[in-house]
Formats: C-alpha cells, sequence, structure tokens
C-alpha cells in the first residue's frame, strides 16, 4: 500500500468515527401524571419533538380512557351502562367495544374468576367510597348471585346489563390502557420507553437505548416499599395484583379490593401477589387479578394448560415460585438473595 492510498484510507476512517460521534443520542425525557386513580411514571428515549409529541399524546389519551371507563364520573359512558335500567347503550368507539369482548372472554377463559360484574360488591364494602364496611353473610350471598359476566348482553355496538347489574373495568382499565399506549409511543417514533402505570402494570417498549432489556422490579407484598426480585424485560408487559395494594382493617381483620366472585367477598386463596409477564398489558392485568382468584394451585394448573406467559406468585407465608421461562430473566433482588424460589415446570 502506498503512503497516499494510506493517508486517504486514514482520513476516511476518521471522518467516519467523527460522523458517528456527531450522531444523535437520543434524549431521555421522564413525565408523571396523575389519571384513573393512579400515579404514572413514563420514560421515553428519543428525539425532543418525537418525545414531546408522546408526551402529549399520552396525557391526552389517558384523560379520554378515564373519561370513558370510570364507573364514579356521571357522564363516563361505564355510568352510562350502570344507570341504563336495562336499556342498551352505544358504545362509543370499536377500542371500546373489543375491550369489552375482552373482558368478557377473559372471564370465560379464567372459569369466571376475574369477572366485570363484581362492581355492586365492590361498592358494597365500600373500596369506591373509602367509607369500607364488613357486610352481613346475607347481604353477600344476594350481591354473590348478582355477579355474572355471562349475562351482559353485547349486540353489534350496543350493550347492554340486566336491571341491578354494574360493570367495573378496574381489574384491566390500566393494562388496556398500558396496550393503547404501547401502540402510540411506537407509532409517533419512540422506540425505548418504560411506560409504569402505577407500579402494578408496566410495558417495556423495546429495550433501553443501549440496547440492554429493562430491569424492573417486583413489589414484596409483605413490605410494599421493597422489591423482591427484578424481571428482565424488553418489548414486553407486566401486570401485578395483590391484597396489599389496597384494603381495610377491622377487628383485626384485613380485608382486600380483589373479591372472589363467588362469594363477593374478598378473595382468600393464600396467595399476597401475582404477577403475570406476557406481550399484552391487558392480558397481564386481568389474568393477574384472576389468579390471585383462583390461588396457587387452581393457577399453575392454569399456566400448564396455556404456558403463553409467564408468572410469579407470593403465598401469604412469602414463598415465592416463578415459572421456567424467566430462566435468565429473574433474580432476587438485594436483600431477598437467601430467599427459595420454587421453579415451576
Ligand atoms: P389494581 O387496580 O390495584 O391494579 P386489580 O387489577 O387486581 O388491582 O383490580 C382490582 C379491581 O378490580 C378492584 O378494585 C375492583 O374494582 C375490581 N375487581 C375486584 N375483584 C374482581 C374480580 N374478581 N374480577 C374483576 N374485577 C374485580
Ligand atoms: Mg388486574
Amino acid at each position: 500500500m502506498s503512503k497516499r492510498t494510506l493517508a486517504v484510507l486514514l482520513t476516511a476512517a476518521l471522518c467516519i468515527s467523527a460522523l458517528a460521534g456527531c450522531e444523535k443520542r437520543p434524549e431521555r425525557m421522564e413525565f408523571t401524571t396523575f389519571a384513573m386513580d393512579t400515579v404514572m411514571n413514563f420514560t421515553l428515549y428519543g428525539s425532543r419533538k418525537d418525545c414531546s409529541t408522546v408526551q402529549s399524546v399520552l396525557t391526552d389519551r389517558l384523560a379520554g380512557y378515564e373519561d370513558m371507563l370510570s364507573v364514579t364520573k356521571e357522564d363516563s359512558f361505564v355510568y352510562a351502562v350502570n344507570h341504563a335500567n336495562g336499556e342498551w347503550v352505544e358504545i362509543p368507539d370499536d377500542d371500546i367495544l373489543a375491550l369489552l369482548y375482552s373482558v368478557q372472554g377473559l372471564g370465560l377463559v379464567t372459569g369466571g374468576a376475574l369477572d366485570f360484574t363484581a362492581y355492586p360488591a365492590v361498592k358494597a364494602w365500600g373500596f369506591t367510597s373509602g367509607e369500607h364496611r364488613v357486610p352481613s353473610d346475607e347481604e353477600l350471598e344476594e350481591l354473590a348471585e348478582k355477579i355474572d359476566y355471562t349475562a351482559v348482553k353485547l349486540d353489534g355496538n350496543t350493550v347492554a346489563l340486566p336491571q341491578g347489574m354494574e360493570i367495573d373495568l378496574g381489574a384491566v382499565a390500566k393494562g388496556w390502557a398500558g396496550d393503547q399506549m404501547w401502540k402510540a409511543v411506537k407509532e409517533n417514533g419512540v422506540s425505548s420507553a418504560l411506560l409504569d402505570l402505577g407500579q402494578s402494570t408496566i410495558v417495556a417498549v423495546g429495550t433501553k437505548p443501549e440496547g440492554n432489556p429493562w430491569r424492573i422490579g417486583v413489589v414484596d407484598p409483605a413490605q410494599p416499599g421493597n422489591y423482591f426480585a427484578v424481571v428482565e424485560l424488553a418489548d414486553m408487559a407486566m401486570g401485578t395484583s395483590g391484597g396489599y395494594q389496597r384494603y381495610f382493617e377491622q377487628d383485626g381483620e384485613i380485608y382486600w379490593h380483589i373479591l372472589d366472585p363467588d362469594t363477593a367477598a374478598p378473595a382468600r386463596s393464600g396467595l399476597s401477589s401475582v404477577t403475570v409477564i406476557a406481550p399484552s398489558a391487558f392480558f397481564c392485568d386481568g389474568l393477574s387479578t384472576a389468579l390471585f382468584v383462583m390461588g396457587l394451585e387452581e393457577g399453575v394448573q392454569f399456566w400448564r394448560n396455556d404456558p403463553n406467559f409467564e408468572a410469579i406468585f407470593v403465598t401469604e407465608e412469602g414463598k415465592i415460585y416463578r415459572t421456567a421461562g424467566l430462566e435468565g430473566r429473574f433474580s432476587l433482588a438485594e436483600g431477598y438473595t437467601d430467599r427459595e424460589v420454587v421453579v415451576l415446570k
């Protein structure tokens, strides 16, 4: 190689590395918003312009979802359905139509452990108003009789409920919103983001900008300020349900917000939390609630019949179970490394 050729090659190499150095690193944007009764945190990586667009799209959409799905806002779609006295109500758009079919479908799949008609019971326990009370056995029996997701009638773009029944999408709304936002984030040019819809629903959009998976803590149900494990997620959602998320205490008993549709009372299945990891946040949210109701044995059987998701179960005694597919993506957090983890196969 002549000296001249070498000089030309070196100059070319220098130019290329200079250009690479100039390539814009994605900017990090973080914002917090309060929606659906929850503080939500979003971390986005991308150009400043794309991140700002995503921020305004997400904020607008979240407000819209709340206006449609709130059980208490008197002008919401769900409120209209619950106060229609058996009349048909028009479903506002195809996304909500799909949501209603999906939540009814997940009810069917989980044998009714997820039942979006549990609302009269949720209200009776005071979880909506915060004025907690323990209903009598007779009252609970009557309430349980009225819980039946199969009685919700869907026809074309209309929905109707039998008199006395009320729906509540609280067990799936954040997951559903997470999926909608996942799509919106990508459509607006941001391919790396972490959508934290109040810890119980997380969407890891793509990977971290340098290509590593997102590392997400799993809350210790016995000490909700701590994480007992870390799960690595890339283009994946995670949902957690647990009695610790909303509860009250009366006469030394703890009563939480996840109800067993068969009894209309808090589900006491021996679990203190369930985490589901899958490519749909709706599925994670709905299924984590349902598995919490089912309990460990039935929940594990459910997973064996349909192993298209990963799960972490924590029992009331603090025993940890995780599915085999989390190998290499699950680790115990600092302070928990001496805990036994049973691997489900
Ligand atoms: P969080 O909203 O705290 O993340 P979940 O996703 O587990 O909790 O949903 C619990 C909410 O769903 C309750 O607050 C109640 O409104 C409703 N709900 C309670 N039990 C059930 C059930 N078995 N099926 C469907 N919805 C339920
Ligand atoms: Mg849920």
